[in-house]
């Protein structure tokens, strides 16, 4: 077990360490300090192979940067197959979709040269983001405030500036999480001050690289072609690549605002399913559900048939940074697209119960719920 974990610890620190080069190398032609990272992270990975591996320079490891990660973590992560740059320099979708995951803080004594430019999901890893989000609303102990506010976050990541106010103070929800104007990569850039579209699953910004138009994280399938010519209005439109979505309407971007993409990955994308089985859980009769118990001491509290189960949802690409923090609970959910997770969950984690998400739901219906 030690061995694997330190194996472990490596595949997080040198995939950390190309996440950053690769941002870096994408925005070198803009910042100067990009060269610096770049030497920077080679010396990190240099440092994890061990001082046999000198010979080892910055060119060589932006040429790994267009390849399959397997070149420097093997061939058994769910990072291996990830490319962090695409052909033509800019940073793939796999690299916020998956890699984004194993960032970590590579310099601990908060003497991190590139934190005042380097984007915070580079470096953070999912428990700092909601720390910071969340540790004030937890402190300050209302439960209603904290479910109203995680609520919030997961259901409005973007939209109209005043209307978000407004929309939050109804919910009773606070402000705890920052909203920016929607970057120029996420902008078509026309018709004025340009226009977004909300991904059809999770709302936030679709990533706009003409013709394509997506969600940055893959399991929403949500993949478009900007579609020629513009309506009427000259408003551009876009056709679906996928069966599961109708395409959404262009939003001008003037007014328009959403979540930093740190917030966006690491607590909205989780939150969706958790919120999702919410929804399917609460078609059952006889089924009472609550969530994020004790201030998310556990996500959901499922009463059925006089039994209440403990559940956590657990969204990640990795199912050994899972088994890493072990869930309190004794239910642990994932989404039906991490169904391949369950074989390897249920061997590190041997005194929880693994499902899927429509698993856990069929359970609980047989515990004597009825379809409503
Ligand atoms: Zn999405």
């Amino acid at each position: 077990m030690h061995e694997f974990q330190s194996d472990h610890q490596t595949v997080r620190l040198v995939t950390s360490a190309a996440l950053r080069a690769a941002v870096a190398w994408s925005q070198r032609e803009n910042r100067t300090e990009a060269w610096r990272e770049v030497s920077r992270m080679t010396g990190v990975v240099m440092k994890v192979f061990g001082p046999a591996d000198t010979s080892f320079t910055p060119a060589m490891l932006i040429e790994k940067l267009y390849q399959p990660l397997s070149a420097l973590v093997g061939p058994s992560s769910p990072v291996s197959d990830v490319v962090l740059l695409d052909a033509d320099g800019s940073l793939s979708d796999a690299a916020v979709d998956i890699a984004c995951e194993y960032a970590e803080g590579l310099f601990p004594n908060s003497a991190d040269p590139s934190q005042d430019w380097l984007p915070s999901w580079t470096w953070q890893q999912q428990e700092q983001v909601e720390r910071a989000v969340y540790s004030g609303l937890i402190a300050s102990a209302d439960q209603r405030a904290y479910e109203a506010t995680r609520r919030f976050l997961i259901e409005h990541p973007a939209g109209d500036g005043r209307k978000l106010i407004e929309l939050r103070n109804k919910a009773g929800a606070r402000s705890v999480a920052k909203y920016d104007p929607i970057g120029s990569e996420r902008v078509w850039p026309g018709g004025g001050s340009g226009y977004w579209w909300p991904c059809p699953v999770c709302r936030w910004p679709m990533r706009v690289r003409p013709p394509m138009v997506s969600c940055d994280f893959r399991h929403h399938d949500a993949r478009f072609r900007l579609a020629d010519p513009t309506s009427p209005e000259g408003q551009p439109l876009l056709s679906s690549l996928t069966e599961s979505h109708r395409s959404p309407d262009a939003i001008a971007t003037d007014g328009s605002v959403c979540l930093e993409l740190s917030v966006w990955r690491h607590i909205t994308v989780p939150g969706i399913s958790e919120l999702a089985l919410e929804r399917d859980l609460q078609k059952i009769e006889d089924v009472q559900v609550g969530m994020w118990a004790g201030l998310d001491a556990i996500d959901l509290l499922v009463q059925v048939a006089g039994r209440k189960l403990e559940v956590d949802v657990k969204d990640q690409v990795d199912p050994f940074m899972i088994a890493a923090k072990p869930p309190t609970a004794a239910h642990v959910v994932v989404p039906d697209y991490r169904a391949a997770q369950l074989p390897v969950l249920r061997e590190l984690l041997a005194e929880k119960k693994i499902w899927t998400s429509s698993q856990f739901v069929k359970h609980v219906r047989a515990q004597g719920g009825q379809q409503r």
